[in-house]
């Protein structure tokens, strides 16, 4: 069956699903509202899982020679406890993440995207509205009126905000979490970060980490990014805030942060990222699914959310070759997706208020418990398991689909 699709959104989902897609024969049209779409953001954590994704579309080697190999995640008090230490060599020899610009991923995403046989790109296009076509097709209807189409198949892949979750009777809930991070990419020219991404915690109101970006989307000079928990509600405090105080607090905080502090020079250095928790099952609805962060979004607490995207967008192309109908494949796609994005949801809808809550006393039990679970061998592996991106629950793991 050879598909006629719609894919809402470029970033890692919807890119990436587009190739695959386009891979197995289909003819994909591509709607991304920006105009110009450029490889921006922040530094992200590619994993394991991720990693598997891109060497089946062939982009695994681009991607990772331009990130920061990540050995390990340390997480410390301001005290000097070590709250987390969990090396991914302690579940497999030679395995690792890879810190790297967000850009990077895009880049290699879109700009292989755009030399696709079988893909048309629109660019500029706000997709507002699915309008119901005939005979199970649906038209993209975007903000100035304009229609296209029809497609037999429509994937939304157009993030954590995505008023198209409204188009269709599927069931979902979404939530904003109550606290964001700050962020900032500086470059590192010493190279001083290297090798792991590093952070200090102090209560559940203070969570600062530094992780090796890599070389980013271009040039060579190696970068770092920083992030700085805080209360969405506070962020107008944070903007009234003395700059160089806040400095000061960050530099008590973190003393390896002074070269990174550095670099900024106002309130304007650092960018403001929300979280939003999305709760959907399952994720397709006639000829409608939902892939990526409009499917699932999460807090950034366990850095997997560009990773599921990828691992959507391979499992999709997998489901609907086997399904004997399109309602037949995006069944099975919810189907397959469902224990991995359940766990990992549930375990950062769990874990998060330990890090980022305003309830202290879960600072405390953080504290002492997690450094334990640490020093236990088979806590340790799931753990090592979950941050990896591989973990299915206890003793289970994911591995990417045979196509
Ligand atoms: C601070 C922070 C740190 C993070 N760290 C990590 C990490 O370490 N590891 C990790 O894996 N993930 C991390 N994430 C999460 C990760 O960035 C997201 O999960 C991932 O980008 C989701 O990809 P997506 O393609 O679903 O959505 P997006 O990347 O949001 O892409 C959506 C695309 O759709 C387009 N679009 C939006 N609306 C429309 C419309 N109406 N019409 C047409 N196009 C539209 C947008 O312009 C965009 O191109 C982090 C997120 C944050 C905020």
């Amino acid at each position: 069956m050879k598909l006629d699709v719609a894919v809402v959104g470029t970033g890692t989902a919807g890119s990436a699903t587009a190739l695959f897609l386009a891979r197995a024969g289909h003819h994909v049209t591509l709607y991304e509202r920006v105009p110009d779409p450029q490889p921006l953001g922040a530094g992200i954590m590619l994993q394991p899982s991720g990693m598997a994704v891109l060497e089946a579309l062939g982009l695994r080697e681009q991607v990772v020679s331009r990130g920061e190999r990540i050995e390990a995640l340390v997480a410390e008090t301001t005290g000097g406890r070590r709250v987390l230490d969990l090396s991914y060599a302690d579940l497999q020899a030679g395995l690792y993440g890879v810190g790297l610009h967000r850009g990077v991923l895009f880049d290699a995403l879109f700009q292989s995207a755009k030399k696709q046989l079988g893909i048309t790109l629109k660019l500029g296009v706000d997709v507002e509205d699915l309008a119901w076509h005939r005979d199970g097709h649906w038209l993209v209807e975007a903000k100035t009126g304009r229609r296209f189409g029809p497609h037999q198949l429509v994937v939304v892949a157009n993030g954590a905000r995505s008023s198209l979750r409204d188009d269709t009777s599927q069931y979902k809930t979404v939530d904003r979490y109550p606290f964001g991070a700050l962020w900032a990419v500086v470059p590192d020219p010493e190279h001083r970060f290297t090798g792991r991404l590093y952070q200090v915690v102090r209560g559940t109101k203070t969570m600062i980490g530094l992780l090796p970006t890599g070389l980013g989307p271009t040039g060579s000079t190696p970068l770092v990014s920083m992030f700085y928990s805080l209360k969405a509600s506070e962020l107008e405090a944070f903007r009234q805030r003395d700059f160089g105080e806040w400095k000061a607090h960050v530099l008590e905080a973190v003393p390896s942060s002074g070269p990174v502090l550095d670099q900024l020079d106002g309130h304007d250095s650092l960018l403001f990222a929300d979280y939003h928790d999305v709760v959907m099952w399952p994720w397709n609805v006639g000829r409608v699914v939902y892939v990526g962060d409009s499917a699932h979004a999460t807090s950034p607490q366990l850095g997997q959310g560009a990773n599921l995207a990828l691992v959507d967008a391979h499992t999709l192309a997998h489901a609907l070759g086997r399904g004997e109908s399109i309602e037949d494949g995006l069944y099975l796609y919810s189907r397959l997706r469902r224990s991995h994005l359940a766990w990992y949801q549930f375990v950062t809808r769990w874990l998060t208020p330990f890090f980022q809550s305003d309830f202290w006393p879960l600072g405390i039990a953080r504290d002492v418990a997690m450094g334990l679970m640490c020093r236990l061998p088979v806590l340790r592996g799931e753990m090592v398991a979950m941050m990896a991106g591989i973990s299915l629950g206890p003793f289970r793991r994911w591995s990417p689909p045979s196509t």
